[in-house]
């Protein structure tokens, strides 16, 4: 899942100075399971950010409405209605979401109430770690399932580099070093010859921005 983190509550407050009427859209997917954007935290920042303005003698009428999803067209529709008479929208989806939600609607101010941190899993509650960085052409086929842009400091698809110390990697005592791991996952199932063929460089594809069509899929435009 996509994993955010709400943005500190003064930055907020600041993006809405001198907005009177907002709409506060939550979202119940990825944002919603790692506890920065579902309607429980929409509650909470929607309450925060009427109790501060209030004290603060400049009083903002605030909604908050939490959708399925805000980078799906099929769960936008129901905000066409609500955000009419908005002066801005706050947003607690992904960075996806947000943009979506400003294309959408493109005369209306959208401001994201969270940070987009990383594609991660969820190792306990509340306790979330970076797992991919959607780098467009995944090796962990070759890597015994351990991502070495996302867990080796250098991003080497080639490694271990030098520094690799006991298992850590030369950044931090504490920081496994990915290839060592690398190493011991291909050596547990047999498939240590693996390590040894070279992965050419790669051509980054997650530097500009890509489109996915499913096979069996029309392009929108040609539907
Ligand atoms: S190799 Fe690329 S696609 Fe695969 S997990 Fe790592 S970053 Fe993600
Ligand atoms: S020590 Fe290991 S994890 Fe650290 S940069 Fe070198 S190969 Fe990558």
């Amino acid at each position: 899942m996509i994993v955010a983190k709400r943005k500190p509550f003064e930055e907020i407050k600041g993006m809405l100075k001198g907005y009177k009427k907002v709409l506060n859209i939550g979202c119940g997917t990825c944002v919603a399971v790692c506890l920065a954007g579902g309607e429980k935290e929409v509650d909470v920042l929607t309450a925060e950010l009427d109790m501060a303005r209030k004290l603060e003698e400049s009083p903002l009428e605030i909604a908050k409405i939490t959708v399925e999803r805000q980078c799906d067209r099929e769960y936008m529709e129901v905000l066409d209605d609500k955000v009419k008479d908005q002066d801005a929208l706050l947003t607690m989806a992904c960075g996806a979401g947000v943009q979506f939600l400003a294309e959408r609607y493109p005369d209306i101010p959208v401001f994201p109430a969270v940070d987009t941190t990383f594609i991660g899993v969820n190792q306990g509650v509340g306790w979330y770690e970076e797992r991919c960085r959607s780098c467009g052409s995944c090796v962990l086929g070759m890597t015994g399932g351990i991502c070495p842009v996302t867990m080796c400091a250098k991003g080497l698809y080639n490694g271990p580099c030098g520094g690799t110390n006991k298992g850590s990697c030369e950044i931090h005592a504490d920081q496994p070093c990915a290839w060592h791991m690398i190493y011991e996952r291909l050596s547990r199932q047999g498939r240590l010859d693996m390590i040894m063929d070279i992965v050419p460089p790669q051509d980054w594809q997650n530097q500009i921005p890509r489109t996915v069509i499913q096979p069996g899929y029309k392009k929108p435009e040609a539907a």
